[in-house]
């Protein structure tokens, strides 16, 4: 927010309450946080790890698929759309990607995914050019956000939506392939808070918005790698980290958002040798693991990451000099700051004004918003944060 202008989000935060230094969960990946979001939990309770796990028996599970939908089931604790439909508001999930709604379970509205693009556009989302040319593909990527506004619009105004999450989420797409320390990354940016103003100015229109509240956050932050050395793991190419598989020591990874990996060991009696021949791999930045172990930088535990069955044995960052599988210059899912904080603004009904806190959660989002509606978190959430001091404000 500071490499552009934003005058929307701005003006939101100068009325409002702003955080810049607000904590996504662990790890700083969108299917992660995009269940926290709604739930007020951490991984560790809310059971979304990632996009796939390995059970005890070593079976690989989606938590998105077939549908996001059906995964909904791999959610273990109540979401804000099922307690807010309850009270008989009716609320929307406006996905991108669509794998953000497993974290929808209870919403009556919900969108995004392939079959709600264009597939010219939904087939060029991760390629930095299209026909040659990068502005082209920027334009496609932008053109994302503009069918997520409509569609915001939309369930406001012809679907009865009280209440909904969306995610602009062609700053993603953006920042893998061009990079965030970038002109193009700035321009998403500014385009970002100019579909803001246009949706401030739609409610206006709509003379719902001194109604209305608004909150602003990011599911992740990013890692600018200017010339990514790409290590190679996963299903598509065997074995996952050569020099474990050398040693003789079976396993499987899955990434978690690029800089990131969750490590199953086949035998976990080989951990402690595992943990030494990690620690001799250059790319490997730091390791977290519940066994008992020397030299490790934490444990899942510390991360709020610790869910027995299926966060595998350890929880690795890559350095930001590499990325997984592809060799995209912005990534993310590590525990480094620049992937971990992002700034979060709440503005609007029954919102204090101009308030500036040091210090949130990702996990305090759920617990305010049922604050914001008079309700008591406790009695409908498990939520592991709390509501943020100092940002809800009655009127008299
Ligand atoms: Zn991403």
């Amino acid at each position: 927010m500071q490499q552009t202008d934003t005058p929307a989000m701005d003006y939101l935060a100068d009325g409002g309450v702003v955080s810049f230094n607000s904590r996504v969960s662990v790890p700083s990946q969108t299917r992660v946080n995009f269940v926290t979001i709604p739930t007020g939990a951490h991984a560790d309770r809310h059971g979304i790890v990632g996009g796939s796990y390995y059970d005890e028996d070593f079976n690989l599970v989606r938590t998105d698929y077939p549908d996001p939908l059906t995964a909904q089931d791999n959610v273990l604790v109540p979401t804000i759309f099922e307690v807010l439909e309850e009270k008989g508001i009716r609320t929307a999930y406006i996905a991108t990607k669509g794998y953000e709604l497993v974290g929808g379970r209870g919403a009556s509205i919900t969108f995004g995914g392939r079959d709600d693009f264009p597939p010219y556009i939904w087939r060029h989302r991760y390629d930095d050019e299209v026909n040659g040319s990068s502005e082209r593909s920027l334009e496609l990527k932008l053109e994302m956000d503009e069918i997520v506004l409509a569609k915001m619009k939309e369930a406001v105004r012809d679907e009865g939506a009280e209440f909904f999450i969306a995610n602009l989420g062609a700053l993603d797409y953006i920042g893998h392939k061009h990079g965030v320390e970038t002109p193009y990354y700035s321009r998403a940016l500014g385009e970002a808070d100019a579909r803001i103003q246009r949706f401030i100015d739609f409610l206006k229109r709509e003379e719902i918005y001194s109604e209305s509240a608004i909150i602003i956050t990011s599911d992740h932050g990013f890692t600018h790698i200017e010339n990514p050395e790409n290590v190679l793991m996963g299903s598509r190419r065997q074995p996952a980290v050569r020099e474990l598989a050398g040693a003789g020591i079976k396993h499987e990874a899955l990434s978690r958002g690029g800089l990131s990996f969750s490590l199953y060991l086949k035998d976990p009696g080989k951990a402690e040798r595992a943990l030494e021949i990690l620690r001799t791999i250059e790319w490997v930045s730091k390791i977290y693991s519940e066994h008992p172990l020397e030299d490790l930088d934490g444990t899942l535990s510390d991360l709020n990451y610790y869910f027995p069955g299926r966060t595998g044995d350890f929880f690795i960052d890559v350095a930001p000099t590499h990325t997984l599988n592809f060799d995209n210059k912005g990534q993310h899912g590590s525990t480094a700051d620049t992937d971990m904080i992002v700034p979060l603004i709440f503005s609007g009904r029954n919102i204090a004004s101009g308030v500036r806190l040091e210090y949130s959660e990702s996990v305090d989002i759920a617990p305010t918003v049922l604050a914001v509606y008079g309700l008591d978190n406790t009695k409908y959430l498990e939520a592991a944060g709390n509501i943020l001091d100092g940002v809800i404000e009655f009127p008299n």
